[in-house]
């Protein structure tokens, strides 16, 4: 089939490379003229590894990710343990595959390289896509500048500003939840030691905020995500602030954290305002479908966005190569991603409020009822999307 993709995040690339690994001639239009990513870290677990390494990428992430030993749930300020998720071995032995954490810009150049491995000429940059036109025929893809592109499917993997999403749903803009995230690096030589973390997922819950640590590229880098409740101010969705903010916002931390917020570049704060929107029920037309943050855009407190993109990837391969017409086969794409991709929007909207409880009794109360550590492990992490049933 000749398959065209708008988009060329971690969701588009898993996309190409899945198709293009059943024999589809795949391009994918990306606007931004250099590929790439924002942001620092990823966290990968088992259940977007399968498709990761269904793609190639096992040496590279063995490489270049940090096999994190569990998730840790500390209070804020004392870092009294709250909760743990066992990773590491713990996961590798029941999921069949490791959890990793991986530097964006790696990921991404990994799965670009896998695509290009595929077919060199898969991948255009500085391509904008306007608009959208479907006929009984096929469907063409407008671009900025240039001619539009015909295909026999087209695929929306263009974030949650899609233009795709337009065509296939309307106008529906996203939401702001009312959180902000901090996103800074840090060389973990300028941190003192003892306040150096395990090799763990750490997460400080407090007030209203909280703040992620996690290693990257072997341990060299700190990645912290500092996660506010509190109003957007500015205009555009990422913003460099003041230091003296994200020193305000914690004031008062646990030692590991302040070690970070002294220590990381003063003029390199960002923070970004994060949307999402309710996941839609119809994802597409007879030829036009979406994957990823353009329909189901999710706060990150789950760690799945880019996990449920490569999982959508790797589903929609596979329906597309039924022996049902193409209309049916996106359906049954979108009957199967709908409810799990739903119930990870849901479940992390919930954990804002699990992670974010004021009195530290009511958290340590909320932490052992909701389990999270059991739940996740017997309905997020053991999915397959190479093998589940589609039916
Ligand atoms: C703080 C934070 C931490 C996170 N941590 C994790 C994590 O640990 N694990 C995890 O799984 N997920 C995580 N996520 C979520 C994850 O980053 C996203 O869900 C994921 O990157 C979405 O990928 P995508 O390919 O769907 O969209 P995007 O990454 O948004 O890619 C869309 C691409 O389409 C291009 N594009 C847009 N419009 C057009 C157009 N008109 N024409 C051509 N190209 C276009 C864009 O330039 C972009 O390259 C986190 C998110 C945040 C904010």
């Amino acid at each position: 089939m000749d398959i065209v993709i708008v988009g060329a995040g971690i969701g588009g690339l898993a996309a190409a490379g899945c198709l293009l690994k059943r024999g589809h001639r795949v391009r994918v239009y990306e606007q931004a003229h250099e590929l790439g990513e924002v942001g620092a870290g990823v966290q990968m677990s088992a259940n977007a590894v399968k498709v990761l390494y269904h793609l190639g990428l096992k040496s590279q992430l063995d490489v270049a990710g940090v096999k994190p030993k569990a998730f840790e749930f500390r209070r804020f300020d004392s870092g009294e343990e709250l909760h743990r998720i066992p990773l590491g071995d713990a996961h590798l032995e029941r999921h069949g595959v490791p959890y990793y954490q991986v530097h964006r810009v790696d990921l991404h150049s990994q799965l670009l390289a896998a695509v290009r491995a595929l077919d060199p000429d898969a991948v255009a940059t500085g391509v904008r896509a306007t608009g959208v036109v479907e006929d009984e025929h096929g469907v063409a893809v407008q671009l900025d500048q240039r001619p539009a592109v015909r295909a026999e499917l087209l695929i929306g993997a263009d974030g949650i500003k899609s233009v795709v999403r337009r065509h296939v749903i309307g106008e529906d803009a996203p939401v702001f939840t009312g959180q902000v995230v901090w996103r800074c690096m840090v060389p973990v030589e300028r941190i003192p030691k003892d306040l150096l973390p395990d090799v763990v997922s750490s997460i400080f819950c407090g007030p209203n905020n909280h703040g992620v640590m996690y290693y990257l590229r072997g341990g060299s880098l700190l990645n912290f995500i500092g996660c506010v409740r509190r109003p957007w101010e500015e205009e555009s969705w990422t913003a460099c602030r003041p230091w003296n903010e994200l020193d305000e916002d914690y004031a008062g931390w646990h030692p590991m954290v302040r070690a970070v917020v002294e220590n990381v570049d003063k003029d390199q704060c960002y923070r970004w305002a994060l949307n999402n929107r309710k996941v839609a029920s119809n994802w597409s037309t007879r030829r036009t479908t979406l994957l990823g943050d353009a329909v189901h855009a999710t706060l990150p407190y789950m760690a799945q966005g880019a996990a449920m993109a490569i999982e959508d990837a790797a589903v929609l391969a596979r329906a597309i190569d039924l022996e049902v017409p193409l209309e049916q086969a996106l359906k049954i794409y979108q009957q199967h991603r709908v409810p799990r991709t739903s119930r990870v929007v849901d479940e992390s909207t919930e954990m804002a409020e699990l992670y974010q409880i004021t009195d530290a009794e009511a958290m340590r109360q909320a932490f052992a009822e909701r389990n999270i550590a059991r739940s996740r492990n017997e309905w997020l992490y053991p999915y397959d999307p190479l093998t589940v049933a589609l039916t």
